[in-house]
């Protein structure tokens, strides 16, 4: 693996008028890894993966991806570098079906000849899927349309996922299973950056893990230390 393989972030600032929803942040990622941004309620977890994606305007910073600068991209080209996103609320198109969603996921260039062994490996890693191909997209369950959309981003190749709360709405059995499918999509050799409120299951499948207060990055560590710390536990694992 190369030393530039991954997303590296640096000094990440986004504004939304006068109010600064993100505040010089930094962080990395390398494929193969899972690593959680844990964070409350308006801390700016959305704001951070739009940003990075290219969906939220930046205000200053710079970020790089497997060696590319992304400061100039659009969002379509962000994804031509490896980078995917899957939305909070998982953006996938309830009147068709499912393979027809996981098939629009392919239109990067990158991607487009590798779209049937894309798609053959995403139902390896997705059996429900295979059986539910043909299924209207609304119809599935909510972690069935999680895996379609966590699907669809597999199939522009990326290297790292970006997800935005994938386990919101679902219920626990079904967030489990959310959380497995990101530990298969790992084994892949993909990385993962996770933003979750749901921070024991989250941290207990990630690797590392950063903690976003009002737009700054306030710790990092290791996903067990942070499990063990006792103001991580006072914060986000209802300890006291
Ligand atoms: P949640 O977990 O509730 O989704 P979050 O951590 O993802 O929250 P963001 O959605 O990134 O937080 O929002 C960060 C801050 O920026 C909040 O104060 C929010 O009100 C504000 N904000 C987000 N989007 C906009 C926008 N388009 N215009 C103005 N302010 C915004």
């Amino acid at each position: 693996m190369s030393e530039h393989s991954g997303l590296i972030v640096n000094g990440l600032s986004v504004h939304y008028g006068q109010h600064q929803a993100l505040n010089q942040v930094s962080l990395n990622i390398k494929p193969g890894e899972i690593v959680v941004i844990l964070g409350a309620n308006g801390a700016g977890k959305s704001t951070l993966l739009r940003s990075i994606g290219g969906l939220t305007p930046r205000t200053g910073g710079s970020l790089q991806m497997n060696g590319h600068p992304l400061a100039t991209l659009k969002a379509h080209q962000i994804v031509e570098t490896g980078l995917a996103l899957v939305p909070e609320g998982r953006g996938i198109f309830g009147d068709l079906t499912v393979e027809e969603n996981l098939l629009l996921g392919a239109y990067a260039k990158r991607a487009r000849a590798d779209q049937q062994q894309n798609l053959e490996r995403i139902y390896s890693l997705f059996p429900r899927l295979v059986e539910r191909r043909r299924q209207i997209a609304r119809t599935m369950s909510g972690g069935e349309q999680q895996m379609v959309a966590i699907g669809r981003a597999m199939m522009s190749s990326p290297s790292i996922l970006m997800l935005d709360e994938p386990s919101l709405g679902l219920s626990p059995l079904l967030s489990s299973d959310v959380f497995k499918t990101c530990k298969a999509v790992r084994e892949t050799g993909l990385g993962i950056l996770l933003v979750e409120q749901n921070a024991k299951q989250s941290l207990s499948i990630a690797d590392r893990g950063y903690l976003l207060e009002n737009g700054q990055i306030v710790a990092e560590n290791s996903a067990r230390n942070l499990l063990n710390d006792p103001a991580v536990q006072k914060a986000y694992l209802g300890g006291s």
